[in-house]
């Protein structure tokens, strides 16, 4: 046998070798591949993907492939910025023209444009309607036009923008351009909304899951929100947040309360001026404060991907607001955890407001209240059942293993019987006029004023709580609550008795409950999840990325983000070529920023005497699944058998059985004529072995070989295995 086939260019770009030599990434998340193999066929395509899914991707891998233009539309010129800063760290040609350029700097890049030195443009839809870039783009050849937020297309959606409307006339006048409409709103009518503007077939659609599994979803009693938010952010040193707040006044007291107790925090809302809402913001996405306390107004225009946790102060209004605020958590796929403060009293307060509004308006804030309020009150099942419910995402695994719901069977009850009665009866002796935070200081015997004032020092629980300290008592407080002992006022949330407290004290029931808060559990969380690695080489690593972005004049996660550091804190890389191995580390970046990472990974480890560790790349374990995949994706693109031998030093017969596999699911492979052609077996032996396939199946050769009497070895005999398998495609 000889193999002579035509040399294919095996330094041919493919989406996985950019995923990886200009992202850095190693694999793809979910649907990313699908979306991009359809883009690449020309074939018009809905994305539909969470948050955080990788939608840019999407089109940021076909653009370096297209020879031409690739044009994304997009309402949030905010972000415009920060995609295109992004993408030149990673040596990508991208820019943005919208209306917050200078004159000069307008013309400078559509000069680019025409000269042909970009391969990606960001536009406002606003931008795109005008002659003037009309006619600049009737030019070029553009490959790709791409629409991100496509919902704001459809009246359904919550986003309509009538610009969008006239999408669709454009879509028209670059006919040849494949047109990919990105979203992150699930609903079919919205789907299908898009779709029929823009004039795709039915079928070209994806839809990734909405479950966001990276977050651990918590809903706790409010009590005390001030002390819970506290004891809350303790869990994230250093590390970003957003806490949602109903109203601008709460939000403007919590702020000052949190920057008053040492902690970097900025306030958000509309009632602030432009100029401080964009100082406040900066410093959030800049890493100068850890904390964003916020309304719902903020969120948009953020693309920050390493906000650790979401706080909800108060009830969100609805479900869909619920998923699109924690949505900003985690968005590089680490874990990320989202707390719900849910009392009664913020429920009627939403009521209240509701209440103002007439006719169908009023029903549907009920219902989203109602279901929200239900999602909150739920104490057995998974969160992310309804939730996902919600979008009209059937969720059937029955543990998430991570929510509150889901770990909680997991944590040993204990008996908690004392104390608890010591925290009733408290209740009961103060007058049940009093919070959580008032009948624990009595409990701890605190001389504060305000007990001494009501003469509390003076009962007989006044300090006989001191075994546990003030956030276990805390904890206590919110169980009783959750288990229907303790009621809530919704006003001043005052705590009373339920008549089960009432039968609990008199007849001495056993309760159960737990003891030791949270904290022990965040952390097994935080384990469970995340690679282990050293702490104080990536805060080294922090504090460098954060100078080298200062001096860039751009955010720290436009260098790297936080999973890179993390990485790096893992493995130790301490050369050129281990530094590519993590995850976000591209060819650009690895030049730009490398040398200066590498220096300080070394002289830490020489230091400490740290060894590095070689990572084993997750695409290497995932190729050799798909090894098939990439050898026939190859072969398809022209590279001969002798040169995939090569490449991956195996034999023929391993390079044809990956193209057999291949073939065996239904794929094509173009130009396989060609390998009959390395094959010496006569037609009428071709035809002998097509029918010895035929009556005994391609799976095994041996019974082939045997049934030929081994006149064709097993080579030739896998060549016309490949050929049988290709026919009538
Ligand atoms: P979306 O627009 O869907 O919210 P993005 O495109 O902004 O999501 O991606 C979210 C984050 O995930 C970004 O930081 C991005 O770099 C990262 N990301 C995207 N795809 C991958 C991947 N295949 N592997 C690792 N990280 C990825
Ligand atoms: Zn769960």
């Amino acid at each position: 046998m000889v193999f002579i086939l035509p040399e294919g260019n095996p330094r041919m770009p493919t989406p996985a070798s950019i995923l990886k030599d200009t992202f850095g990434y190693d694999t793809f998340r979910p649907l990313q591949r699908e979306v991009i193999e359809n883009v690449l066929a020309r074939r018009d395509t809905l994305a539909v993907m969470p948050t955080g899914g990788g939608k840019s991707l999407c089109y940021q891998i076909p653009a370096l492939l297209f020879d031409g233009l690739t044009v994304v539309v997009s309402p949030l010129i905010a972000l415009m910025k920060d995609q295109v800063e992004q993408l030149r760290a990673d040596g990508v040609p991208a820019l943005f023209l919208n209306s917050s350029l200078q004159p000069e700097e307008y013309q400078d890049n559509m000069g680019k444009v025409r000269r042909g030195e970009i391969k990606l443009l960001y536009v406002a839809p606003e931008t795109l309607l005008t002659p003037r870039l009309f006619a600049l783009l009737s030019d070029l050849k553009i490959d790709c036009l791409t629409i991100d937020e496509a919902h704001c297309i459809s009246e359904w959606g919550h986003d309509f923008r009538p610009e969008y409307r006239q999408l669709a006339d454009v879509r028209h006048r670059f006919p040849s351009a494949v047109c990919l409409a990105l979203t992150a709103t699930a609903t079919p009518r919205v789907r299908a909304d898009i779709k029929s503007s823009l004039g795709f077939s039915q079928s070209n659609e994806f839809v990734a899951s909405f479950n966001r599994q990276n977050l651990f979803l918590e809903v706790q009693p409010k009590l005390d929100p001030a002390l819970q938010a506290v004891d809350f952010i303790e869990h994230f040193k250093d590390q970003s947040g957003i806490i949602y707040c109903f109203s601008r006044k709460q939000v403007d007291e919590l702020a000052d309360f949190l920057e008053r107790r040492g902690h970097l925090a900025r306030p958000y809302h509309a009632g602030l001026n432009d100029e401080q809402r964009r100082i406040n913001q900066e410093a959030f996405i800049c890493d100068d404060a850890q904390i964003i306390v916020a309304t719902i107004a903020f969120g948009m225009g953020i693309n920050k991907p390493d906000v650790r946790f979401v706080l909800h102060y108060d009830l969100p209004k609805s479900i869909e607001g619920y998923y699109q605020e924690i949505g900003r958590a985690g968005r590089d796929g680490l874990p990320a955890h989202c707390l719900l403060l849910y009392s009664y009293s913020d429920v009627a307060k939403l009521k209240y407001f509701i209440d103002q509004k007439e006719g169908p308006e009023r029903q549907v804030a009920l219902q989203h209240l109602h279901a929200i309020t239900r999602f909150a009150e739920d104490k057995t099942n998974c969160r992310r059942k309804p939730l996902l419910n919600y979008f009209g995402e059937a969720y059937t695994i029955q543990n998430c293993q991570n929510c509150d719901n889901c770990t909680a069977e997991a944590l040993p009850q204990t008996d908690i019987t004392l104390p608890a009665q010591m925290f009733l009866s408290c209740v009961k002796r103060t007058g049940e006029r009093f919070g959580a935070a008032h009948v624990t200081e009595v409990l701890l015997g605190s001389n504060a004023e305000r007990i001494l004032r009501l003469g509390h020092d003076r009962l007989s629980t006044y300090g006989i709580g001191r075994e546990l300290n003030k956030k276990q008592w805390m904890h206590l407080a919110r169980q009783l609550v959750q288990m229907g002992y303790l009621e809530q006022e919704s006003e001043y949330r005052t705590l009373s008795l339920s008549n089960k407290a009432l039968d609990a004290l008199k007849n001495r029931t056993p309760i159960l409950g737990q003891l030791h808060e949270a904290e022990e559990r965040l952390s097994r969380k935080a384990r469970q999840a995340e690679l282990e690695y050293n702490h104080a080489l990536f805060a080294l690593l922090r504090a460098k990325r954060k100078e080298l972005a200062d001096q860039a004049g751009v955010p720290p996660y436009v260098i790297f983000a936080d999973r890179t550091l993390v990485e790096m804190a893992a493995y130790a890389p301490q050369s050129p070529e281990r530094l590519l191995d993590i995850s976000g580390v591209g060819q650009v970046k690895a030049r730009q920023y490398g040398q200066a990472f590498l220096e300080l990974i070394q002289a830490y480890c020489q230091k400490h005497n740290l060894p590095e560790k070689v990572k084993e790349t997750r695409r290497a374990k995932e190729d050799s699944g798909r090894r098939y995949v990439i050898v026939a994706e190859a072969f398809n693109r022209g590279e001969s058998v002798t040169a995939l031998m090569e490449r991956y030093k195996v034999t023929a017969g391993t390079i044809l059985d990956h193209l057999a596999r291949y073939a065996a699911t239904g794929q094509k492979l173009h130009h396989a004529g060609q390998l009959l052609a390395l094959s010496s077996a006569s037609p009428d032996q071709q035809a002998a072995v097509f029918a010895a396939f035929d009556e005994l199946g391609t799976a095994l050769l041996k019974p082939v070989f045997d049934k030929l009497n081994g006149l064709l070895d097993y080579d030739e005999l896998k060549i016309l295995r490949i050929c049988f398998l290709n026919q009538d495609k």
